[in-house]
């Protein structure tokens, strides 16, 4: 039996590989879940899940662009009317657009916040809406909600204002989101990735090796983490071995907040 064996799970920003989102959708199938991989790059998530089930996993892929209502709506029903629950939601889309506040316009500011933390909102609202529903034992079905939040959303980095207010916004509304949905076992927790090798840091970093090599000695470790360093830690959260764990922090960065 797999560590979620029977649950259905929700992983937004699955298309990127390597990528955080792909990295947790295959870690989730891997154990059991039924994973929907969304993304607003269908091609994209539609390829993970094709992999995800040729590997002898259970997976779909639905477009979903994060800051639509439209979509939550789109994606929550189709899940919704197919299993009639949902146990995992993992927040995961989202975009690092970095630059010194003198540089950063009111859009650029906007545009980060509604990707990264309206969506989680809008998301979360409707995940919890299910997840309160009762089951045949008459008591609230719960579930697990995982916020990727960043290092940024627990320390000061500069270049990063927008990212770090939009990721700060995703901790704290992760804990009120515990606290509301404790009673109804469910359960929302926040993860804080350090320096991991994806896309985005590709992005981030690209033609700056002056940034790449102060990044790096940031990180007591001395390297940047794998995506399958976050998929495990979002695997344990997912699981019932987290049956007690809500409200928490978790940082994954080689010691690079310590
Ligand atoms: P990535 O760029 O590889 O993947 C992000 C995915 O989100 C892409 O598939 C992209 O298409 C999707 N996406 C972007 N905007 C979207 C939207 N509006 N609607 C739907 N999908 C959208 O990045 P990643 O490194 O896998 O990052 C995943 C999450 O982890 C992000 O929230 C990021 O802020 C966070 N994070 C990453 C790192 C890191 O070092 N990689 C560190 C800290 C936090």
């Amino acid at each position: 039996m797999g560590r979620l064996a029977g649950k259905i799970a929700l992983v937004t920003g699955g298309a990127s590989v390597p990528g955080l989102g792909s990295s947790t959708a295959i870690r989730f199938a891997q154990e059991g879940a039924f994973v929907y991989v969304t993304d607003r790059d269908l091609a994209g998530a539609e390829k993970v899940a094709a992999d995800i089930i040729a590997a002898g996993g259970q997976a779909a892929a639905l477009s979903h662009d994060v800051t639509s209502e439209a979509d939550w709506d789109t994606v929550m029903g189709a899940i919704d009317a197919r299993h009639g629950r949902l146990d995992v939601l993992v927040n995961n889309a989202g975009i690092a657009v970095l630059s010194m506040l003198d540089d950063t316009s009111l859009d650029a500011w906007l545009h980060q916040n509604n990707v990264n933390l309206n969506s989680v909102f809008m998301g979360t609202k409707r995940a919890v809406e299910i997840m309160r529903r009762k089951g045949d034992d008459g008591k609230a079905r719960g579930g697990s909600i995982i916020h990727i939040s960043s290092v940024a959303g627990l320390i000061g980095v500069p270049g990063c204002s927008a990212y770090a207010a939009s990721k700060g916004g995703v901790r704290l509304f992760s804990k009120v989101v515990a606290m509301e949905g404790a009673t109804d076992g469910i359960r929302s927790n926040s993860v804080h990735p350090g320096m991991i090798a994806t896309n985005i840091q590709d992005v981030a970093l690209k033609d700056n090796a002056a940034n790449y090599d102060a990044t790096m000695a940031l990180i007591p470790m001395g390297y940047m983490g794998a995506p399958e360093d976050i998929a495990n830690m979002n695997l344990f959260l997912a699981s019932d071995e987290a049956r007690y764990i809500t409200g928490a922090e978790f940082t994954v960065d080689g010691g690079m907040t310590a």
